[in-house]
């Protein structure tokens, strides 16, 4: 399983101010950390939990990577490092509780690291237009479990994703608890801002404003994801120092390939050949890097469909409305035609590079594609 990546882009001289204090025994029991959550909140929560339960000898300036915490960290699965976050009230329950969808909270961590936001994470509880709150139920399960002694004797670290987004009632029951934590507890709770937090709250919290990250730092990581540098720069100044914004910004530059790709499949799919012609027409008005472009995306969704074919689905990298349709399309791609589909793709590039005329490439690859779709498995 992939390690999570937590580092603190950008945001590294808090980092260090918090891990100072932890080591220093000078952290209170309960901060909160206020900022658009694409600012790296969440990363920071994370490695001052690392730190706490890193087993290795204190003096390190980082957790070590190697005892069992720090393992089980990698894995979002340290017994002592608790997530509450805003959920709805799935069907059929009485209760909206986050140990409900904890695994689809992990497999976002995993995918795309901490700089996650609230859209993202609706994306992928595919919340529809529910509107996702923490309920007074979780103040419930958060009493009941830091009331447990520590699985290894040591901190038990309770995070609050979207506390800005808990109920009254919520908050009341919380209050005591934040006041009076049991000893070795800290509560990290993460909140846009202060604003819709109770006063009583924010009086018994160190409050501490994440600021935006520099546009170095996001330049950096999205270009380290593999993004255009244009795209780079009008994502870094829309962005306002906010992660998981830039990397939509990044991502809606891809949506047109995306949409194209579904069209030009369904109309392969229904051997459409009028239609297929008008396609190679639009292909060839592209221009020819488009055009490799798009081939390349091509590519890389059938890498993908293939990847959820069998069964890795950790390995499979695909934003929410490309899994829907990944999820559709994965079954018409299988051992019987992957082979030839990716060889077509990977040839049409070469033409397409090789100044071959656009319209030509495009129409033999649907023709292909056409065949391809329907081969038996
Ligand atoms: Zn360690």
């Amino acid at each position: 399983m992939a390690e999570v990546l937590t580092e603190a882009i950008g945001q590294e001289a808090l980092a260090a101010r918090l891990a100072h204090h932890a080591d220093a025994g000078s952290l209170a029991h309960a901060i909160l950390l206020t900022g658009a959550p694409g600012r790296g909140g969440l990363a920071l929560a994370l490695n001052l939990a690392r730190r706490l339960h890193c087993q290795a000898t204190t003096g390190q300036a980082k957790p070590c990577g190697t005892c069992p915490s720090c393992q089980q960290h990698d894995q979002l699965q340290h017994p002592d490092l608790h997530f509450t976050f805003p959920v709805a009230k799935p069907p059929g329950k009485d209760k909206a509780l986050s140990s409900d969808q904890v695994d689809v909270w992990r497999g976002l961590l995993r995918e795309s690291g901490p700089h996650f936001d609230m859209q993202d994470l609706r994306e992928r509880m595919a919340l529809g237009n529910k509107q996702p709150f923490i309920s007074v139920h979780e103040a419930a399960d958060i009493l009941r479990r830091l009331s447990l002694t520590a699985h290894a004797g040591g901190w038990k670290v309770q995070i609050i994703w979207g506390a800005h987004l808990m109920r009254v009632d919520t908050a009341n029951k919380l209050l005591k608890l934040l006041e009076e934590p049991p000893k070795k507890t800290l509560f990290v709770l993460l909140a846009d801002s202060t604003e819709a937090l109770l006063a009583t709250i924010l009086s018994r919290t160190q409050i501490i404003p994440i600021p935006p990250i520099d546009s170095g730092s996001i330049a950096e990581q999205l270009a380290a994801e593999g993004a255009e540098p244009d795209t780079v720069r009008d994502a870094v100044a829309l962005c306002e120092g906010d992660l998981a914004q830039a990397r939509r910004l990044v991502r809606s530059d891809a949506a047109e390939e995306f949409e194209m790709f579904v069209e030009w499949m369904r109309t392969c799919f229904a051997r459409d050949g009028r239609k297929a012609a008008g396609m190679a027409d639009r292909f060839h008005d592209l221009g020819r890097e488009p055009q490799k472009a798009f081939l390349a995306y091509a590519l890389h969704m059938v890498r993908q469909c293939i990847v959820g074919n069998y069964g890795a689905d950790d390995a499979v990298r695909l934003r929410a409305a490309e899994r829907a349709f990944a999820e559709k399309f994965a079954p018409y791609i299988h051992h019987a035609n992957v082979v030839d589909m990716q060889a077509g793709l990977e040839r049409a590039a070469r033409e397409v590079a090789g100044n071959v005329y656009g319209r030509t490439v495009f129409l033999d690859l649907s023709m292909a594609m056409m065949e391809l779709l329907h081969r038996p498995k």
